[in-house]
């Protein structure tokens, strides 16, 4: 039987996305094996994380400093404005820069089936965003599932009345498509065919 801390660890582990109980207690034994290494390396990537990293009060975005290095950025158009589901989905579009504008991270997708309602997801802070002005464009830039489909007409509704663009990604992303896990080439195209909403 492993021991207590073993088992502790690869509990800990386990809950991570993607992980499950036999891949975690792989990974444990992994690590013990390379406890001078890749242990003492994953340690201090650990205790950076959570020393350093903030989330950004303006977008939701996670960064070393708040307001984030976007929200920060001069040479960004604050005139466009992104949202996404989550952060992995800002850094896919942000990987190659292909959007320059701003973002707003939602923090998740409209969910009847979890239990997410508007008020889960930071939608108000985003209404306040466009209400502030100085906003020409909002691209709703939802995973193309179900839910992410729900959140953005949603979405497009409760900013009908502003006097903004509201665009999404072009269709002919994959049905039920991740962002976070398309090609660069596919976000460029998706983003550039972009449409109004409705
Ligand atoms: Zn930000």
């Amino acid at each position: 039987m492993a021991s207590q801390e073993i088992e502790a660890l690869a509990g800990a582990l386990a809950r991570l996305p993607g992980l499950g109980p036999r891949s975690a207690r792989r990974a444990v034994l992994w690590l013990i094996k390379r406890r001078e290494t890749a242990l003492v390396q994953l340690l201090d990537a650990l205790e950076n994380v959570r020393v350093s990293l903030v989330e950004c009060r303006t977008c939701g975005n996670v960064d070393t400093q708040d307001p984030c290095g976007i929200c920060a950025d001069p040479r960004r158009d604050s005139r466009q404005l992104c949202v996404v589901e989550d952060v992995a989905d800002l850094w896919a579009l942000d990987r190659a820069r292909l959007f320059t504008g701003h973002y707003h991270v939602l923090g998740g997708r409209l969910s009847a089936l979890d239990g997410v309602r508007p008020e889960d997801l930071s939608i108000g802070k985003l209404i306040e965003r466009v209400a502030a002005g100085g906003i020409d464009e909002v691209v709703l830039a939802m995973n193309a599932t179900l839910e992410g489909q729900t959140t953005a007409h949603y979405i497009a509704d409760r900013l009908e009345a502003y006097p903004v663009r509201i665009t999404q990604l072009a269709h002919g992303l994959p049905v039920g498509g991740e962002l976070d896990y398309l090609d660069e080439g596919t976000l460029a195209q998706a983003l550039r065919a972009r449409r109004p909403v409705g």
